[in-house]
């Protein structure tokens, strides 16, 4: 026997076409989208408007795969980290990110990370495999849920800066977001929503050309090639000009503004001329600038940056009108932060 299909990689079309072949009437693949995503059911026993045969009908031929929590940490400044088990097993994370005005989801779009960005903890994993669109559905829902279980607010904000590089699984991830922000399913504006990436030129080019309406952060973390490489092994690959390159490109095309993520580190990116090089990139394309901390994870071979250089780095931004924001991190406690997803117990 065939296993049978995740009804969840259907589109509404292929699910009206599926319930036409079998003899139904095709509005029933409507109801049936419409428990699936809207409602995120995990059983078609709790699809309470289709016939118990029909459900007894979509369960012979399909399964629902859905994500599970796991593992539930909540730090002392309110975040929350999930440890999810997917169908197969192999586990992601997904973290709840409350701030005084808002929760943020921070999601995984890969099981690892092929990258080996050197100061990231997924980056030990590997990649396993790219999530499908409703496994990175479902940890928006789950989120969600969390927020209004804890913090009694809907979520807010997504940003795709969990596990995984999120333009190594374009269709996925496009096909989530599409889910994400369409009425049938969480009807979030993409104005909320953040896809952070290592900056892939190619991938950020077809991204401005499939007109998306989310924005773009891009991890930055260095101006120069020699620098940048050095901690971003992807730069030799995709030097700084073809990443200038494709970001002119997308905000020529988009009219929106990019993020540049930045760590600053003790004696790797602190000097004077890092913060020119970082004042000279960004005044060839509309950015705001994001100093994030770093969050250690156990090699202790990179070490934050002293305020002095922080404040620096600020100083010179704000002096050429560049919007800058220096980010604390949250969850640290609880290996939440940034870079910190590795899934420890796994
Ligand atoms: N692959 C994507 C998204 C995942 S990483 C990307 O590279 O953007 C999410 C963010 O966390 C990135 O900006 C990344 O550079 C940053 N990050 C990784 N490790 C970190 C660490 N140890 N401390 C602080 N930020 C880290």
């Amino acid at each position: 026997m065939t296993a049978k299909k995740d009804i969840r990689a259907l589109t509404k079309t292929e699910l009206r076409d599926f319930f036409i072949s079998k003899g139904h009437k095709a509005f029933r693949g409507n109801q049936v989208y419409a428990w699936l995503w809207g409602k995120a059911v995990h059983h078609f026993e709790d699809m309470t408007n289709i016939s118990k045969d029909t459900r007894q009908f979509l369960s012979d031929n399909f399964v629902i795969n859905h994500i599970k929590v796991d593992n539930l940490q909540r730090a002392k400044d309110g975040t929350i980290k999930n440890a999810i088990k997917l169908h197969d097993g192999l586990v992601v994370e997904s973290v709840l990110i409350p701030t005084e005005s808002r929760t943020t989801a921070c999601v995984s779009s890969q099981v690892g990370c092929s990258l080996n960005c050197h100061f990231c903890a997924t980056a030990r994993l590997k990649r396993m495999r790219n999530l499908n669109p409703d496994e990175i559905y479902d940890q928006v829902v789950i989120i969600n849920q969390q927020s209004q279980l804890y913090h009694q607010r809907k979520l807010s904000n997504i940003v795709f800066m969990g596990m995984g590089e999120p333009l190594l699984n374009y269709k996925n991830v496009l096909e989530a977001i599409d889910k994400i922000t369409s009425d049938e399913g969480l009807a979030m504006s993409p104005k909320r929503i953040t896809l952070s990436t290592v900056g892939l030129p190619k991938m950020i080019k077809k991204l401005a050309d499939a007109d998306v309406k989310f924005n773009l952060a891009v991890s930055l973390h260095s101006a120069i090639d020699e620098v940048r490489s050095k901690m971003m092994p992807i730069n030799e690959v995709s030097p700084i000009a073809d990443l200038l390159a494709a970001l002119q490109y997308w905000y020529a095309k988009t009219k929106s503004r990019i993020t540049f993520e930045y760590v600053v580190w003790k004696d790797i990116n602190d000097r004077q001329a890092d913060i020119n090089a970082l004042v000279n990139l960004c005044k060839q394309v509309p950015v705001k600038v994001n100093l994030i901390e770093y969050n250690a994870i156990d090699d202790g071979l990179f070490q934050q940056a002293a305020p002095q250089a922080i404040a620096n780095y600020v100083k010179a931004l704000e002096n050429n009108h560049i919007v800058v924001n220096v980010r604390h991190s949250r969850g640290k406690d609880i290996d939440a932060a940034c870079g910190q997803l590795a899934n420890k117990m796994a």
